[in-house]
């Protein structure tokens, strides 16, 4: 029998389709400069692991749903003086907070990079190995809402926690009702020193009790969400307005030219 015809179907039972893609190519290749065949084999286990780990990053990549273009590289720092570039990047390796179940918490007004720096640090929580979902809030509330009405709420939540970080985006938008903000509070729970949590938000805690039906609720999350976090405030000017202002005085000295 040939030698493709024996190899070949083991190593589609084997679910190494690299290796099956490019052992013969490599044997010819090692015949002519004299490998050993442990340096054969390396390099075809090499191939396999690194197609592997190419493939899970881009599906971990999908999953995420993050929002196209955010990334940190296309992120303007000199903007936003009270950000630590370096800070920002580590949070990225996820290395001080995800492994502990750690928050990160960034706070300021509308426009002013909150999502954007969000998204840019679970991009590179996903290149790190880490699972990251990004979601509004409030979608995921909603869904969680169904699960609870099925009584399938301790399932959904348990189905969320394969992600290392879930980035709730516009936390702040969650509106006061006890059926919604009863199944974030349990999110909280379930988390709590266990899976991080990644959330942007326009309100200060000072508003929270406007997003959890009462004031101890809103107590009990802030507690638990802050015990291990760190906070970001983006206290500038709206990137949208500067921009939009820029554009302005760009077109002005344009038509004074003309
Ligand atoms: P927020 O979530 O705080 O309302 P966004 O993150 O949506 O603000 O930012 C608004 C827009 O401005 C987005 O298109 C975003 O990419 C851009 N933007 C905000 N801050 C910066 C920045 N520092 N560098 C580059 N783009 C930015
Ligand atoms: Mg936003």
């Amino acid at each position: 029998m040939r030698q493709e015809a024996i190899l070949s179907p083991l190593l589609k039972e084997l679910r190494l389709p690299t290796m099956n893609r490019l052992w013969k190519e490599e044997s010819e290749k090692a015949i002519r400069e004299g490998w050993a065949p442990t340096h054969y084999l390396k390099i075809l286990c090499e191939y396999e692991l690194s197609h592997r780990n190419n493939r899970k990053l881009a599906r971990h990549m999908a999953e995420a749903k993050l929002p196209k273009g955010k990334t940190l590289e296309t992120f303007d720092f000199t903007v936003v003086p009270s950000l630590n570039k370096s800070q920002i990047h580590a949070f990225g390796s996820g290395e001080i907070w995800i492994k502990n179940g750690k928050n990160v918490l960034i706070f300021g007004p509308s426009g002013v990079g909150k999502t954007h720096l969000g998204a840019a640090i679970g991009e590179k929580l996903i290149e790190s190995g880490y699972r990251v979902l990004f979601t509004r809030t409030t979608e995921l509330v909603q869904k969680l809402q169904i699960a609870k009405k099925e009584l399938a709420l301790p399932t959904a939540l348990e189905k969320l926690n394969k992600y290392d970080c879930l980035i709730l985006d516009d936390f702040g938008y969650v509106q006061k009702d006890q059926a919604e903000t009863n199944v974030l509070f349990e999110l909280i729970c379930e988390r709590y020193e266990y899976k991080s949590l990644l959330i942007t938000c326009n309100q200060g805690f000072a508003q929270w009790d406007q997003i959890f039906m009462d004031k101890t609720m809103a107590v009990a999350a802030v507690d638990r969400l802050v015990h291990h976090a760190m906070i970001l405030e983006l206290n500038v000017e709206s990137y949208r307005k500067r921009q939009a202002l820029k554009q302005i005085d760009q077109n002005k000295e344009r038509i004074e030219k003309n």
